[in-house]
């Protein structure tokens, strides 16, 4: 059975993009024949097809309301990360939580004006909030430079959880949604895959993110005691 397919399939590159990719195989000398341009083929589309499948896994289970979904205010001005960041930061609003789409829209603006108008910012500091509902709000993204961490803003990003959080941590739902943003961040290679993770206050001197949240963190895989 086997045999047959390989032996049919050795005889079948009769396409333009497999008489190209034999063709590039055979004269940089990587294959020695069609059979094994086939082959390899097969192997190079089996790895395709496994990143994409594992691109859309790690994506997939997040809930992301897009700036213009929450009603954002155009940022003053832009610029872009050097990707994949290898630091990802954890901080907390330190406002009043929030749980609904309706309540959390109001509250990530108002997070922005303050940072905006207030602090002088060119737009929300944040790259990413999280509500206790698990949902999570694009802030910056993942492109762009932030002004979440100072002295850092360029090689990390930074995901806020919305509440205070020193007398007890976020809800469950909210922890992994943000581990799952990592994991989604890998994937589409914005974030390094061997990245190091610290709360706000391992690199400012702030509180932030709240004793629970922090204790909670260094529980994390990446976390890190070594300062980046
Ligand atoms: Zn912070």
């Amino acid at each position: 059975m086997t045999s047959n397919w390989f032996k049919e399939s050795c005889l079948d590159i009769d396409s333009d993009f497999q008489q190209t990719i034999s063709h590039v195989l055979l004269q940089k000398g990587l294959v020695q024949s069609k059979c094994q341009t086939t082959a390899m083929r097969f192997i190079i589309e089996v790895i395709v097809f496994w990143t994409l499948v594992q691109g859309i896994g790690a994506c997939a289970n997040v809930k992301i309301v897009s700036r213009s979904a929450w009603g954002a205010a155009a940022p003053k001005s832009v610029s872009n990360l050097r990707l994949p960041v290898s630091l990802v930061f954890i901080h907390h609003t330190e406002t009043p939580a929030c749980q609904t789409l309706v309540s959390c829209k109001t509250r990530v603006q108002s997070i922005q004006r303050d940072h905006m108008v207030s602090k002088g910012w060119n737009d929300i500091g944040y790259s990413f909030l999280v509500a206790g509902d698990g949902t999570i709000y694009e802030g910056r993204g993942w492109n762009r430079v932030g002004a979440h961490t100072e002295g850092y803003n360029q090689r990390g990003i930074a995901f806020s959880f919305i509440g205070s959080y020193s007398g007890s941590k976020p809800p469950t739902a909210a922890l992994t949604a943000v581990k799952k943003m990592i994991q989604c961040g890998i994937s589409l290679k914005k974030v390094a895959s061997r990245y190091r993770l610290y709360g706000h206050r391992d690199v400012n001197p702030t509180s932030c993110p709240g004793n629970a949240l922090y204790r909670e963190i260094k529980t994390w895989p990446h976390y890190s005691r070594t300062k980046p």
